[in-house]
């Protein structure tokens, strides 16, 4: 492919645009020069390559698609079929998974689509079975009610927020936390890893429909294996949302016990984070719980977005091939660096490391919370976000933590010395960072001041390192 034809279509687009409404072309050119210039450490962003940008860009947006692949509700529907059976091929080839279902809009759509493939699959429910078998007309007030009940108070058991759990894994902000009966198993508070005893211990007390695993925010390999016993010792179905660390997966750094796909019942994912897709969702299942997941929409799915469903076949193409085994290991190798720099720096990090493409720095130990630290980053030119660590003191808004990640350095082309040398910033700027005050005096969790002159210094020197490694290096918008 050669860089003239990736800066010839986006001029050209950016042409066509701007002869409409100007501001959204300068908007997305300054995104562009943005992008550009920040060193991006937010653990669930990435690039994803023109080929998939492009791909979404088009007519298929236009098309209304309800049903699966060969079964519409809507006339005219081949050329859908093409991208969504390829976007499914891709994905069961890649993950080794027999049957997957690519049309969630995104991470929690996809965990919407399995929450209730799973009820369904696994709930008595005799009002269900009719009426799924009849149009939903047939059934009166009293049927209704009736699968109202005996949908029941079904439970989940997940990983807690504080420990790195994502908000649909039954937390209250969350349909999940309203739908189902949640508890949560934590991490030990000496290691910060999962014990996977007491996740044992709670499963048996509080025998869960779903036993969930996967995590925003926890920086270590998680042994699928293991819950899938604890799953089957009280009857759980399994369920895993690698929606962080999908990329890891396809690029077979996590493999065996650590690799959900074989392990789980049924799998959901973002396509956009590690996996360096569109954004959007996808769910992968035995055939056992296909017919339900295609339900997803109009269960819980607007119709798809064919246009995402082309770019997630290009993005999930891309991922087969053998340079992508590359990236995912250079996440890895990458995350290590930072964490390493970072701790020999004196930075004190939760579980002391990572195995995975995140670390998570515990800023207390700069006298900081999360707020003052990530908004001192960023005037440094360094773009992180703030993020709950176990027992967290300052709670979730305030934070105690900064969550870092390679996924898109590594895709622009960082290497260990450059993630070395950005713990070296991060550390100078959180070590040159004070806690502020109120106007009352008393000590504030948002306020920071920052030594004179360091975010100018830290800003540059940011800058330098990212010069050498240009994003889009071919596109060029004049
Ligand atoms: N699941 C996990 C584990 C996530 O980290 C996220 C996003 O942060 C999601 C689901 C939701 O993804 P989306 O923002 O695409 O809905």
């Amino acid at each position: 492919m050669s860089g003239n034809a990736e800066s010839t279509a986006y001029r050209s687009a950016l042409e066509v645009i701007g002869a409409v409404e100007p501001r959204v072309a300068n908007a997305i050119r300054a995104e562009l020069a943005d992008q550009r210039e920040s060193l991006k450490l937010i653990a669930s962003e990435n690039y994803a390559s023109p080929a998939t940008l492009l791909a979404m860009g088009n007519w298929f947006s236009d098309k209304y698609a309800e049903g699966t692949v060969g079964r519409r509700f809507y006339a005219g529907c081949q050329n859908v079929d093409t991208v969504e059976a390829l976007a499914a091929e891709h994905a069961r080839e890649l993950f080794g998974a027999p049957y997957a279902y690519v049309q969630p809009h995104s991470g929690i759509d996809a965990n919407l689509v399995a929450f209730w493939a799973v009820l369904a699959d696994r709930i008595e429910s005799p009002t269900l079975k009719r009426a799924q078998a009849r149009h939903v007309n047939d059934l009166t007030e009293a049927d209704w009610f009736a699968l109202r009940r005996e949908l029941g108070n079904q439970r989940m058991l997940g990983m807690s927020l504080d420990a790195g759990g994502h908000l649909t894994h039954g937390f209250r902000p969350n349909i999940s936390g309203k739908m189902f009966d949640q508890r949560s198993y934590g991490t030990d508070p000496e290691t910060g890893l999962i014990d996977y005893d007491r996740v044992a211990t709670a499963a048996r007390e509080f025998k869960p429909l779903i036993l969930l695993g996967g995590y925003s925010a926890y920086p270590r390999k998680v042994n699928f294996r293991i819950l899938r016993e604890i799953a089957d010792s009280v009857g759980a179905t399994f369920m895993v949302d690698m929606a962080h660390f999908a990329g890891l997966v396809a690029g077979k750094v996590f493999t065996g016990d650590f690799d959900p796909v074989p392990h789980a019942h049924i799998v959901t994912s973002t396509t956009h984070k590690s996996l360096r897709g569109p954004r959007g969702g996808l769910v992968l299942c035995g055939t056992e719980l296909a017919e339900q997941v295609d339900r997803g929409c109009p269960m819980v799915l607007g119709g798809p977005l064919p246009h995402v469903m082309a770019a997630k076949a290009v993005a999930l193409a891309e991922a087969r091939r053998p340079d992508f085994v590359d990236y995912a290991g250079r996440i890895v190798a990458n995350a290590q660096a930072l964490a390493d720099g970072l701790q020999r720096r004196g930075a004190k990090l939760v579980t002391g490391g990572t195995d995975n493409h995140l670390a998570l720095i515990d800023v207390t130990g700069y006298g900081l919370t999360g707020r003052q630290a990530e908004q001192a980053l960023l005037d440094s030119g360094i773009v992180t976000n703030r993020n709950a660590i176990p027992q967290d003191p300052n709670g979730a808004w305030y934070t105690s933590g900064i969550r870092v990640g390679t996924p898109a350095l590594t895709t622009r082309g960082f290497g260990t010395a450059e993630l070395d040398a950005t713990a070296e910033l991060i550390h100078t700027v959180l070590s040159r960072t004070s806690p502020g005050t109120n106007a009352d005096g008393t000590a504030s969790k948002a306020k920071y001041v920052l030594d004179p002159g360091v975010a100018d210094r830290v800003g540059k020197q940011a800058s330098d390192l990212l010069t050498g490694f240009p994003l889009y290096p071919a596109i060029d918008l004049g």
